[in-house]
């Protein structure tokens, strides 16, 4: 049916429609009273949302621009950088750092597998003059949730600066900014913020800070000084995505409404459901339970069918869409995203199209096992 669509992917998200309906209201200036106030409104539920006092910028760019303008701030050409790479998402920290010219120490665990922590002390105790450390938070091309709090405690002892890519976990994953030790935290809109592409969000320590005012590279939008300056009077230093603002602002009011414990707490939910189903239709997951992400799962297309597949006959037939495997993993995994604004029914939903999908392609299956497992866990009644 045209219009009806169930998008399940790691970004874009569905955005409510409370928040539609804050956006579309008339466009008002961003040197004004109004933006100012709503600006420092923006940034106090941020903070909580990141639990810090850190500095914060909303700033108006993809997730990426916020990492962009992390390693801009950061790093200087021929600094030496650890970069943790577990997938797509860790490899653009190096990337970024390679075109910031960094020395760029790359460390790669198994796609899948979450960075290990005595590697990474063993790293930073061989390699004293690490300037900065990379992480991804929830590294969304596996679905592996990462031990920030583990690597925040290694890296706090070491004079180096600790960056951490929250893009898809900030709002969906409980992250302590302060309590963990992270100098940088950046994050995107469209993910489990429940907005729109279009905005970033980026947490600065007074750490970091000392770094930033005398780093060389060269930065003209990204600069953080500027930023800061601006922040002064609660504006931006260039025109802001106006109605991107106030939609963050709905949807953080969503989120304390509920409550963030609530929220963390029903990703987790969403998570195990997801698993569980996955399970019992004899699928393999991409990950184990102790590092399963909350806002997205990945799981291996059964042996001979290809994941993009399963993918197309789940749009075509049924409107709902996963997200397929990035690099290495097309074809191969497709993920279920239950992130942001994704409840217990959206689950049911994406796994009865599952059970659907896989029969079409010609994989046996029970009809209607995944779905009762999840709703077992959704009754508190799983084993
Ligand atoms: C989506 C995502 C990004 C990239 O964000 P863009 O908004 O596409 O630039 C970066 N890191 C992670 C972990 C992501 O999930």
């Amino acid at each position: 049916m045209q219009g009806k669509e169930y998008l399940m992917i790691p970004g874009p998200t569905p955005v409510p429609p409370s928040v539609m309906n804050a956006m579309s209201r008339p466009m008002f200036g961003h040197r004004s009273e109004e933006f100012a106030a709503m600006h420092k409104d923006i940034i106090g539920k941020l903070q909580k949302v990141f639990q810090t006092t850190n500095d914060l910028f909303v700033l108006t760019n993809s997730g990426t621009g916020s990492m962009e303008t992390a390693v801009a701030n950061i790093v200087s050409p021929g600094d030496k950088v650890l970069t943790l790479v577990g997938g797509k998402f860790g490899e653009r920290w190096s990337e970024l750092a390679t075109a910031y010219k960094a020395e760029v120490l790359q460390e790669d665990f198994a796609w899948g597998t979450p960075v290990d922590l005595k590697k990474v002390e063993e790293l930073l105790n061989a390699n004293t003059d690490i300037k900065v450390v990379f992480a991804t938070f929830n590294e969304t091309s596996t679905g592996v949730l990462n031990d920030i709090e583990g690597l925040g405690k290694l890296i706090a002892k070491t004079p180096a600066l600790f960056v951490v890519d929250g893009v898809s976990g900030v709002g969906g994953i409980e992250i302590k900014t302060d309590a963990w030790n992270v100098d940088i935290l950046v994050t995107g809109s469209q993910k489990a913020l429940m907005l729109p592409p279009g905005l970033g969000v980026i947490s600065v320590s007074s750490k970091a800070w000392d770094k930033i005012e005398n780093n060389t590279s060269p930065r003209y939008y990204f600069n953080l000084v500027k930023a800061r300056k601006s922040m002064e009077k609660w504006n931006t230093a260039y025109t802001p995505a106006v109605s991107l603002f106030v939609g963050l602002d709905a949807s953080l009011d969503m989120m304390l409404e509920e409550g963030l414990d609530n929220v963390y707490a029903r990703h987790k939910l969403l998570r195990d459901a997801t698993r569980a189903a996955i399970g019992a239709l004899g699928l393999e997951l991409m990950t184990q339970d102790s590092y399963a992400s909350p806002v997205i799962t990945s799981v291996y297309a059964p042996e001979g069918i290809g994941s993009d597949d399963i993918r197309k006959v789940l749009k075509q037939d049924f409107d709902i869409t996963f997200a397929g495997g990035q690099a290495k993993l097309k074809n191969k995994i497709f993920r279920i995203a239950h992130m942001g604004f994704a409840d217990k029914m959206d689950v049911l939903l994406a796994i009865s199209g599952l059970e659907m999908a896989l029969a079409k392609v010609g994989h046996k299956v029970e009809l209607g096992k995944g779905v009762k497992a999840a709703q077992e866990v959704f009754l508190g009644r799983q084993k």
